[in-house]
């Protein structure tokens, strides 16, 4: 086997990494076709286009806007793969969202901070492949939002119901922390996320405080009525937002990080009890 090509977990294609668009990954929503956003500029201009999810899926996949963040996410999918997944490609690409029109129509949104090193920008699929995923996916599960209660690899089977998970960010940034110009940048996507699923939005999930401030200052781009001064993020914290179709709750919790789950501050009962409240 060439050096620089690695099979898939689940269908044993070979892949190089990063993964190039339309080649068989499994969930890859882009082909050679997709347009590359190159500046924010571009972002804004493809979001704000996209006729649904599958096309802003397939955008947001292959973007390049932000140059610190494509070199991190790259290099880490060619030379900094952790040892435990050395054999393995790495998709080394934006995070798409995940649930959709195909699992019916987005009544909840899940709306993360950004996707993990060795998680998302491995496996392509949000919260997929780390510890913080296998906590959401369980909640998610136990909740009737997911179909498995693990979420491994991209074409395990996992499908989400109702449900559709985005981030503030969606390329793994260097030690988990985007810059404030790199989350303003990719708020244009998901700007185009609340605005594709508002008409039959129930309610969202923010994953941490700056997946409730991106989700905020999103829904007040889109001219949604969002109360001042700015509700404060908490655990189990909810705002009623004002959309053209009927008022969203927005629900706060903390993030399913390691530091969180292993400490203990949060547990498996608090993210079922906010769950529930979706
Ligand atoms: S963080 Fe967002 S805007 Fe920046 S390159 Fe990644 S997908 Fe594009």
């Amino acid at each position: 086997m060439p050096d620089d090509l690695r099979p898939h977990p689940v269908t044993g294609t070979l892949f190089p990494s990063p993964v190039p668009p339309g080649t068989g990954w499994p969930g890859d929503p882009a082909d050679a076709s997709t347009p590359v956003a190159l500046t924010p500029a571009d972002v804004a201009r493809l979001a704000a286009s996209a006729v649904g999810t599958a096309e802003l899926d397939a955008r947001v996949s292959v973007c390049r806007a932000c140059p610190r963040l494509v070199g991190w996410r790259e290099s880490v999918a060619r030379t900094g793969r952790r040892a435990s997944f050395a054999d393995q490609p790495y998709w080394g690409r934006p995070g798409p969202g995940f649930g959709g029109p195909d699992d019916g129509a987005v009544e909840v949104l899940v709306v993360g901070l950004a996707p993990a090193a060795n998680g998302t920008n491995r496996t392509g699929r949000m919260f997929t492949g780390d510890r913080s995923g296998d906590w959401l996916y369980a909640a998610l599960h136990r909740g009737g939002f997911a179909s498995l209660p693990t979420s491994v690899a991209s074409g395990d089977g996992q499908a989400l119901h109702g449900l559709r998970i985005v981030a503030a960010v969606r390329c793994a940034p260097p030690a988990n922390k985007p810059t404030p110009t790199e989350r303003d940048t990719c708020g244009a996507w998901l700007d185009r996320d609340l605005e594709l699923a508002a008409p039959g939005l129930r309610s969202m999930l923010a994953l941490g405080l700056i997946g409730w401030d991106a989700t905020l200052a999103a829904a007040r781009r889109r001219g949604w009525d969002v109360p001042r001064p700015k509700p404060r993020f908490g655990h189990g914290a909810e705002v009623a937002l004002g959309t053209p179709y009927g008022v969203v709750r927005l629900v706060g919790s903390y993030h399913v990080s390691q530091q969180n789950t292993f400490t203990g501050k949060l547990t498996e009962e608090m993210l079922d009890d906010v769950v529930s409240r979706l």
